[in-house]
């Protein structure tokens, strides 16, 4: 029995200065149809020995919740600006006019669609916002896809080379009548990163912020990795593999998120922008580097290029990694996570 006890006060013991020297902060809430989450802690010196408080960036637990507070707005304003589901956003706008007339448009929006371009070039469109020319007639909650013949009818309004930005004017024209636009692959990514850099700015060195499936790091959790659970694709509850993380971002694309199934076809949002169909390649995709931004952007590239050519595109990029999940719910790893 005292044995016990000696062995659980030692335990305790060691664990003591481990956890008592951190503040932890959490909070959980929805955007964007999805779950959002922020975690930070701040390194606590142990107190000076008369007694008094050693110096912090953010001194008491006031200041940190008005900082979550302001991750938690910063996802709203981002939301508002880009979804394609409030009339008001500047993303709506853009859809209903810059067919029609040169638009001037906000200089975060005009550097996010920048980003996207240039991951649709380097991608070989397999990225291509204008998948939504199509997309947005899929509705997966009511189990709703266009036909074959509105596909093959709005086709050719899927081209992101018909998207024309004017960087000195701060402007976006499409050169085709048809085309819509979406962000719903790059945007989470962008909005965790802004949060990241906000958590930052305010002297946070050890924070997760995560969107959906899209996921960013400071620093370490406590002297040890953040652990990041990729989502097992055909159970819910389970984790398909847990990855340790610092200091980067981990996005996962899978075709569980929004998906309905017809005649033994499983219909899902990740678009194959040449035929207007859903890819169904591979199940998941994570994608990991340090720019928030471009590992969701790439994590669901990746899914539209499948296991052989996704991989030999991560691979030719030293600062992303890869692990995709195959039909046969075989995982598979990108070199620089192969040791
Ligand atoms: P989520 O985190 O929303 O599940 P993913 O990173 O997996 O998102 O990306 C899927 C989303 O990307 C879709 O919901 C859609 O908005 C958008 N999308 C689908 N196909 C493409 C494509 N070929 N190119 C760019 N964006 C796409
Ligand atoms: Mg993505």
């Amino acid at each position: 029995m005292r044995k016990v006890i000696k062995l659980k006060l030692t335990f305790l013991l060691l664990c003591l200065p481990f956890f008592a020297n951190a503040q932890w902060f959490k909070h959980s809430f929805k955007v964007m149809g999805t779950m959002s989450h922020v975690e930070f802690w701040l390194a606590e010196p142990a107190k000076t020995l008369d007694g008094s408080d050693s110096k912090f960036a953010i001194s008491n637990s006031e200041q940190a919740q008005a900082l979550i507070e302001s991750v938690e707005q910063e996802m709203f304003r981002i939301d508002q600006q880009m979804s394609p589901y409030k009339e008001q956003s500047e993303l709506s706008l853009i859809n209903r006019e810059a067919a029609n007339k040169v638009v001037t448009i906000s200089a975060e929006l005009f550097e996010l669609l920048k980003t996207a371009q240039h991951i649709a070039a380097m991608s070989d469109g397999a990225f291509d916002i204008t998948y939504a020319s199509i997309g947005y007639q899929y509705n997966y909650r009511e189990k709703i896809r266009p036909s074959q013949s509105s596909i093959t009818k709005a086709l050719p309004a899927i081209n992101y080379t018909a998207i024309t930005l004017n960087k000195e004017q701060s402007t976006v024209h499409f050169t085709h009548q048809g085309i819509k636009i979406d962000l719903g692959g790059i945007a989470k990514g962008y909005a965790v990163k802004r949060c990241l850099s906000l958590l930052k700015k305010a002297g946070v060195n050890h924070a997760l912020v995560s969107a959906g499936g899209d996921t960013g790091l400071l620093g370490d959790r406590h002297g040890r990795p953040w652990l990041v659970g990729i989502k097992h694709p055909r159970a819910e509850h389970k984790t398909a593999v847990n990855i340790p993380l610092e200091n980067e971002a981990i996005s996962t694309s899978g075709d569980y998120e929004r998906y309905f199934i017809e005649d033994g076809i499983r219909y899902h949002h990740i678009i194959n922008p040449k035929t207007g169909d859903s890819v169904r390649k591979v199940v998941s995709v994570s994608v990991i580097g340090k720019d928030p931004t471009y590992v969701d952007a790439l994590s669901t590239t990746v899914f539209v290029k499948g296991l052989a050519e996704g991989m030999a595109l991560i691979n030719k990029l030293p600062e992303f990694e890869a692990i995709i999940i195959d039909n046969q719910r075989r995982l598979h790893y990108s070199k620089g996570l192969q040791q």
